[in-house]
C-alpha cells in the first residue's frame, strides 16, 4: 500500500479557477518525493486537499488506504505538515507550542513532552525551549515547524517550501535532519524552489504545471531525460572572451571561465584541441550541478509556448 495515492484529483475554486485539472499521483511508503512546478501550478493547493485543509472538487485521496472522505481523522493524523508561512503563535513559548500540538492530536501530555524535548534537541531549539517564537530567526521558526509537525510521529511528512529564504548552512543542516528521518522510515513529500534541494534529497519528482502532472518518475530517469548538459571548463588564464566554434555552445562565465552545452550523444573529444588552437589551455572541467533545473526550465518553457501558440492559433 503505497503512502499516498490521489486519483483524477479536481480543484475549482469559488472564483472560478480550475486550480487541479485531473491529477493522478502515487507516493510510495519511505520514499522522498519533490513535487515541483512553476508559481501556480497547482502545488499548495494539492498539498492542501491531502491534508484536509482544502475541500476538493473530485477525485480521490488515501493516505496509507484512509480515504480523506470516509476516514478523515485517520488520514488527518497519518500527516505533519510543514506549510509554507509561518503559521506559529510568536507570543507562545516553544516547548508549550510542540506540546500543544501533541495535544490536538490526542497525545499524553507526559508521551508529548517527551516527543518535544526528542524533536526540539533534533532540530537543535532544545535550548530556546522556554523563549517565545518571535524571538527566533526565520530558519528556526522554520526548524521549529519541522518539530511541531512530527510530535505525533506521523508517517507522511509534507514539507511546502520548507527552506524557502533560509541561509544556504541552515539549508543543509534542515537536509541532513530530513534525510535521517527519511532512513528512519519516514515518508516526505517536498516541494521547493530551489531545484538543487530536489536533486540532493530526493528520490522520486513529480512536476505538476497548470493543473496537470507532467513528470511522475524516478529522479534518476527524469534526470536521463536531459537532452543537453552543461559543463564549466576552468582555462589555466581567465578569459575575456570565448572563441566561436561550429557545433558547440560556448559561454563565458563571470569567474572567467567557460561554460560548454553539449547534446548527450555527441561528446567532448575533440573541444579541446579546437581550443588550444585558440590558445585556450584547459585545466580542469566538471559537470554543472542543478540539472534538474536545465530540465525544468525546458519543460515548463516548451510547455508554455506550446500554450502561448494555441492561445494565438
Ligand atoms: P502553487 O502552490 O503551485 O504555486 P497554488 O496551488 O497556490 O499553486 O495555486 C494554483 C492556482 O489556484 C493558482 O492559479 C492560484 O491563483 C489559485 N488559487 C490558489 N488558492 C486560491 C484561493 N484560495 N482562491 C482562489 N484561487 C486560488
Amino acid at each position: 500500500m503505497p503512502a499516498l495515492t490521489i486519483r483524477q484529483l479536481r480543484k475549482r475554486y469559488p472564483n472560478g479557477v480550475e486550480a487541479l485539472r485531473g491529477i493522478d499521483l502515487n507516493v510510495e511508503r519511505g520514499d522522498f518525493y519533490a513535487l515541483l512546478g512553476p508559481n501556480g501550478a497547482g502545488k499548495t493547493t494539492t498539498i492542501g486537499v491531502v491534508s484536509s485543509l482544502v475541500t476538493k472538487s473530485g477525485g480521490d485521496v488515501e493516505v496509507f488506504g484512509h480515504s480523506i472522505d470516509t476516514d478523515r481523522e485517520l488520514a488527518k493524523s497519518e500527516i505533519g505538515l510543514v506549510p509554507q508561512e509561518i503559521n506559529l503563535n510568536l507570543f507562545e513559548k516553544i516547548e508549550t507550542i510542540v506540546v500543544n500540538q501533541g495535544g490536538y492530536y490526542g497525545l499524553p501530555r507526559a508521551l508529548a513532552k517527551q516527543r518535544a524535548e526528542k524533536y526540539l534537541k533534533e532540530l537543535k531549539l532544545w535550548d530556546r525551549r522556554r523563549d517565545i517564537a518571535r524571538n527566533l530567526s526565520g530558519g528556526m521558526k522554520r526548524r521549529l515547524m519541522i518539530a511541531r509537525a512530527l510530535v505525533h510521529e506521523p508517517r507522511l511528512l509534507i514539507l511546502d517550501e520548507p527552506t524557502a529564504g533560509v541561509d544556504i548552512e541552515i539549508r543543509r543542516t534542515m537536509w541532513d535532519f530530513l534525510r535521517e528521518i527519511n532512513e528512519r522510515g519516514t515518508t516526505i513529500i517536498l516541494t521547493t524552489h530551489y531545484l538543487e534541494e530536489a536533486e540532493t534529497l530526493c528520490r522520486h519528482v513529480g512536476i505538476i504545471d497548470a493543473g496537470t502532472i507532467v513528470i511522475d518518475a524516478p529522479m534518476k530517469d527524469v534526470l536521463r531525460r536531459l537532452q543537453r548538459e552543461t559543463f564549466v571548463l576552468n582555462p589555466r588564464e581567465p578569459l575575456s572572451t570565448v572563441p566561436v566554434i561550429d557545433g558547440y555552445e560556448l559561454e563565458l562565465r563571470k569567474d572567467g571561465d567557460m561554460e560548454i552545452s553539449i547534446d548527450k550523444s555527441s561528446s567532448l573529444n575533440g573541444i579541446f584541441d579546437r581550443l588550444s588552437a585558440h590558445g585556450i589551455d584547459i585545466v580542469s572541467m566538471r559537470p554543472k550541478s542543478n540539472r534538474l533545473e536545465e530540465l525544468f526550465i525546458d519543460l515548463v518553457e516548451n510547455r508554455q509556448s506550446a500554450r502561448n501558440a494555441e492561445a494565438l492559433s
